[in-house]
């Protein structure tokens, strides 16, 4: 017998294998600890968060699947209004709610939820199934809409993979094959069914997707401020695009102006100046300290100082939004949905301003 073993040259992949060696269970294991974590710490703040009513999260998933969640937020507060219940929505006319959905595009959705409620209250009394099968069966309810519905209202052990899912387990496994090819589709459906934990499996697809949409970005991964920069294949094979992204809308959260200055304790006067001339105007200039937060995350510490923004002296400025960037006033800001560090520094900078001597937005 030979005593001659078969080995992979690094980096050598096969159709459908990952360019590293395949997951482990121990592996597995801290990516569900570190991805909760972070979930638990910075999911976005959307008003069907923490719910629990099935038929919500179904309205929920239905505005989310080709709408951005900061647009789908107030539309969702509407919708429900008008429609509360299962059997409200069943109850009324087609062109009610295709009035409601105006302006969210893609009115299949809203087709296909009007058809699925009529459906449920006339054969199901009115209560969505909490089988995958008996989800599958109804329509618009595809493989993503089933394991987002069946996961997060119902707990089931189902994964939910849409375009950001897809994405970051390419990533994670730093898959050699297309994912918009049936074998590279493959493997990462097989990896999202592997990767569920046995507790949570609905708020761990929504880190995933929260993940996508805030961090792994489609052209500039922020790798630096991911919990699972230390697991991730791509990073680590240098696949995954470096650059940070700058501007102040990203993954449909806001945040200040501002940026990272990465690994230093305090930027420079300089780049104080180029950023308030970037994210403010020329003659923009910044001015005196307001307050500074710190925000301990899983896998990093955040200290945000905020100073004041001076205008241009002489000049009358008017607060106009720009690319990406908008001025709010302060109940606006309410509504727009923010990462709970970024509300924290904001509570910060009020208290530094002190209530009704200045504005910090607007
Ligand atoms: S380390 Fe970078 S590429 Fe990997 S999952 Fe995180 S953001 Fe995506």
């Amino acid at each position: 017998m030979s005593n001659r073993r078969k080995i992979r040259r690094p980096g050598a992949s096969g159709p459908g294998a990952a360019r590293l060696s395949p997951p482990k269970s121990a592996w597995r294991r801290r990516v569900r600890e570190l991805l909760l974590g972070w979930y638990g710490q910075e999911r976005r703040n959307l008003p069907w968060r923490g719910e629990r009513e099935p038929y919500r999260i179904w309205v929920s998933e239905a505005m989310l699947q080709q709408t951005r969640a900061g647009t789908a937020a107030p539309r969702y507060a509407r919708f429900l209004a008008r429609f509360p219940t299962l059997r409200a929505l069943a109850e009324a006319p087609l062109e009610a709610v295709l009035a409601e959905w105006q302006g969210l595009g893609y009115y299949g959705r809203a087709r296909s939820l009007h058809r699925a409620a009529r459906e449920v209250a006339e054969r199901l009394g009115g209560e969505l199934p909490a089988g995958l099968a008996a989800l599958r069966a109804l329509p618009g309810f595809g493989p993503y809409m089933a394991g987002a519905v069946g996961s997060i209202a119902f707990g089931l052990r189902v994964p939910a993979v849409d375009g950001n899912v897809l994405r970051v387990l390419a990533r994670l496994l730093d898959l050699a094959p297309p994912v918009d090819k049936p074998p590279g589709r493959a493997a990462v459906e097989k990896e999202a069914e592997a990767l569920l934990p046995r507790v949570r499996p609905g708020d761990f697809n929504q880190a995933l997707m929260d993940l996508g949409a805030r961090l792994c970005l489609p052209r500039n991964p922020r790798c630096g401020d991911c919990p699972l920069e230390a697991l991730c294949a791509a990073r680590k094979a240098g696949t995954a695009a470096q650059r940070r992204e700058e501007d102040g809308l990203f993954g449909g959260l806001w945040e200040l102006p501002g940026w990272m200055a990465e690994g230093r304790p305090e930027p420079s006067e300089r780049e104080w100046a180029r950023a308030c001339a970037r994210h403010l105007g020329p003659g923009w200039k910044a001015g005196g300290e307001i307050a500074r937060a710190a925000r301990v995350l899983t896998h990093r510490r955040i200290l945000f100082v905020l100073r004041r923004a001076l205008p241009p002296e002489g000049k009358r400025i008017s607060l106009k939004d720009a690319d990406g960037a908008m001025w709010v006033d302060a109940e606006a800001l309410k509504a727009l949905p923010l990462s709970n560090a970024q509300r924290a520094a904001i509570a910060a900078g009020r208290r530094g301003i002190g209530e009704g001597q200045g504005r910090l937005f607007g």
